[in-house]
């Protein structure tokens, strides 16, 4: 299990995101059922400290669902190694969000202004560049861990070695650097140094 702070302080974190991003997106078309970004996109990149929230969420659901997403996950990871971009596997048959409520940031800090379809989203240049710091402020609280496509971080917290390393805030990215560098996966503290801002 996460320490409880920690999911609090990320909580923080998506909660001033949100609240700084409402003047950028006041026009965009996002709605439920629009799911463009979660099929097409190709990058549903994370922090450890997310998919390890996500990985006890999957764990809780019922054993049906647990397979297909674990299926789809592994559909994922193979298209992805091919180049290919990859249907989220956490978007359900009705284009809705299986995880709405614990889904990446990289979900959260995106939005769009005009159709997304064939053209990617239409974002301000402020958001982009406050999505960017946000994800900052999200690998330095999540310093002994990585970041990558969700996929793939999964699949490194399936490893029960890795994830007592992880979990109990030790620092080892020599144990995981053949991983890392075939899955493309950053170390955080590596990439974001400094101090989270904490609420
Ligand atoms: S980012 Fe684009 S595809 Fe995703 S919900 Fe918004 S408008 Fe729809
Ligand atoms: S986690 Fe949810 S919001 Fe993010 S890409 Fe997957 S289905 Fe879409």
């Amino acid at each position: 299990m996460l320490p409880l702070s920690l999911e609090k302080n990320l909580e923080a974190i998506y909660a001033r995101h949100a609240q700084t991003l409402e003047e950028y997106a006041r026009e965009a078309l996002c709605r439920p059922g629009c799911a463009f970004c979660c099929t097409d996109v190709g990058a549903v990149d994370a922090s450890t400290l997310e998919a390890a929230r996500i990985r006890h969420r999957l764990l809780s659901m019922p054993g049906k669902e647990q397979k297909h997403v674990a299926r789809a996950l592994a559909e994922n990871r193979k298209t992805l190694m091919q180049k290919g971009i990859a249907r989220c596997a956490f978007l359900n048959a009705e284009n809705l969000c299986h995880i709405y409520d614990i889904r990446p940031f990289s979900c959260r800090g995106l939005y769009s202004e005009r159709e997304c379809k064939g053209n990617g989203a239409a974002m301000r240049r402020g958001a982009r560049d406050l999505a960017g710091q946000t994800f900052r402020q999200i690998q330095a609280l999540d310093s002994p861990g990585y970041s990558g496509h969700i996929a793939h971080l999964l699949l490194l917290l399936d490893d029960a070695d890795f994830r007592k390393t992880y979990l109990s805030g030790a620092f080892h990215p020599e144990r995981i650097h053949v991983f890392g560098k075939a899955h493309g996966l950053v170390i955080n503290r590596v990439v974001s140094p400094s101090a989270p801002v904490t609420p």
